[in-house]
């Protein structure tokens, strides 16, 4: 399961960097998934807290933010948002798109308590 190691792996830079700060406990993690991740929220929510029962961030709230597909057209140099997966410029229907954003995968902020 994709999303379960994806959460592990949020799991640890979340503990590495809480562990620098001597910090008690986690109230909230933010997240952004680009679309083109393929990553379902709820899936990973799943698999975070299936994986933090018993640890300090077992009460932590996990708040995913998708974001969308940004492509820009070679041809027409024009910027659109990819719908659907359908990666064809919208302005002139070139196929030579490139893709500016929804391949991310971030932790935007942890609110913490000392
Ligand atoms: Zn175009």
């Amino acid at each position: 399961m994709h999303e379960l190691s994806i959460a592990s792996s949020i799991i640890d830079s979340v503990t590495k960097e809480v562990k620098k700060h001597d910090v008690r406990s986690v109230y909230e993690i933010k997240l952004r998934i680009g679309e083109l991740t393929a990553v379902v929220p709820d899936s990973l929510r799943f698999g975070f807290e299936s994986l933090v029962k018993d640890t300090f961030l077992e009460h932590t709230q996990l708040t995913i933010e998708t974001s969308k597909i940004e492509g820009e057209c070679i041809d027409c140099k024009r910027g659109f948002t990819v719908e659907n997966f359908n990666f064809i410029c919208p302005h002139c229907s070139s196929k030579q798109v490139d893709i500016i954003s929804g391949n991310e995968l971030e932790i935007l902020s942890i609110e913490i308590e000392k």
